[in-house]
């Protein structure tokens, strides 16, 4: 490992090669965290009519003040039959189309209502609570832009602007590899030496939340022929996640093993704690990318590099990582060669996000880990960064 490559560096190394995958109909019902691949515009002007805002009574605004007569009701989806002549009211519900002739609504606690008529004592605005026909969008207005995550707010407003089914990026295929002699499913006995897998259930579940279909392929022994195997197959996907086996020691097969196989290694090793041996490469439009095995340095690794990965394959304009800024609750020593991603607890304080360090952050304590709900970013240097410095974090 000769020259550790930056984060940054790193990252770009992997989004130049992670290159969109081909879009699909989907419809809206499922579309729901997937990334939109063509603009998406609105069927019709929407409001799609001038509707009124409020319970009340369409008037012209210049019959007001006066007391006027109540010739029809609109409800919301029965249109009045005919416009609104002068010195005429309507009764009209929220959402009823404003009819003709009318240029204001009358809230109903403006009003006092009599028998077939009805009191407006103040003069009515022109426009008031008239919600004009494409005040929100304009029929053929983009609604959502391409590579923008499909959020709910934004799959309410593709369905409020008529579109029944989107183009998305595919869901990128991850098959997920776990290497190690030691590890053991959660469930079966562990004999002498041996410990409880985790990373490739954490994988499986990061890359779920990132859009993919996963396949958790079985654990790897640290062993040249079961590797072969296993990496061969795992090839077949868009994406391979391996844990483990990518450090110095004489067991580690991954990125021989994967170089064999047909892989062309793009890095190995990044400035980063931890997660340093991280490797990535690519066979053909495959990514492939090495995680340390520590479970800690497993889970900095995904969301550095292969989250945004995900993204960017699904056609993301921003696929990150998205760091949010925040304030450090308590001093942190820094590492003098490697940036450090600590894990802390996020609490809103009055003007920042304050993150408090937990203790216990060594690689293997991934247990004290999941307490964490922020990777905080230490950049390398000399010393320690203050209780109070401003620092980015990735939210968990
Ligand atoms: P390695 O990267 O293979 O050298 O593994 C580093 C450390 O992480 C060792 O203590 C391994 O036992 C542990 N480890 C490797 N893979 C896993 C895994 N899938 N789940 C939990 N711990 C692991
Ligand atoms: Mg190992």
């Amino acid at each position: 490992m000769a020259e550790l490559l930056s984060i940054e560096d790193a990252i770009r190394a992997v989004l130049v090669r992670a290159r969109p995958l081909p879009a699909e109909r989907v419809p809206l019902e499922g579309a729901s965290g997937r990334v939109l691949a063509e603009p998406a515009q609105a069927a019709v002007d929407l409001p799609p009519f001038a509707s009124s805002a409020m319970d009340g009574f369409a008037v012209r605004a210049a019959d007001t003040p006066g007391t006027l007569p109540v010739v029809a009701a609109v409800a919301a989806g029965r249109p009045a039959e005919r416009p609104l002549a002068a010195g005429e009211a309507m009764a009209i519900a929220t959402g009823g189309a404003v009819p003709g002739g009318a240029d204001a609504v009358v809230p109903i606690e403006d009003v006092v209502v009599m028998d077939n008529r009805v009191e407006v004592r103040n003069a009515a605005q022109p426009g008031g609570h008239v919600r004009p026909r494409g005040g929100d969008a304009e029929k053929g207005e983009i609604v959502v832009p391409a590579g923008t995550l499909l959020t709910p707010p934004r799959i309410g407003a593709l369905a409020a602007a008529g579109v029944e089914e989107v183009a998305c990026g595919s869901r990128p295929r991850a098959a997920v590899l776990s290497t190690g002699t030691e590890l053991r499913p959660p469930g079966a006995t562990l004999g002498p030496g041996q410990i409880y897998e985790a990373n490739s259930f954490l994988l499986a579940a990061a890359l779920t939340s990132a859009g993919a279909e996963v396949e958790r392929l079985p654990i790897a022994e640290d062993d040249e022929s079961f590797h072969r195997k296993a990496i061969a197959r795992a090839l077949d996907a868009d994406v391979v996640v391996t844990s483990g086996g990518v450090s110095v020691g004489p067991h580690d097969l991954v990125r021989m093993i994967a170089a064999e196989l047909g892989v062309e290694e793009v890095f190995w090793g990044v400035a980063v704690k931890p997660g340093k041996p991280v490797s990535f490469g690519v066979r053909g439009r495959t990514l492939v990318f090495g995680l340390p095995g520590n479970p800690v340095s497993t889970l900095a690794g995904f969301e550095l590099f292969v989250r945004p990965a995900m993204l960017r394959l699904q056609g993301a304009s921003e696929p990150g990582p998205r760091f949010l800024s925040g304030r450090l609750e308590r001093p942190v020593r820094r590492n003098p060669v490697r940036d450090q991603l600590v894990r802390a607890r996020s609490r809103v304080d009055a003007d920042a996000v304050a993150l408090d360090p937990v203790t216990g952050q060594e690689s293997h304590m991934i247990v004290r880990a999941a307490g964490a709900d922020a990777l905080v970013h230490i950049p390398r240097g000399d010393g320690e960064l203050g209780g109070g410095a401003a620092v980015r974090y990735l939210p968990l």
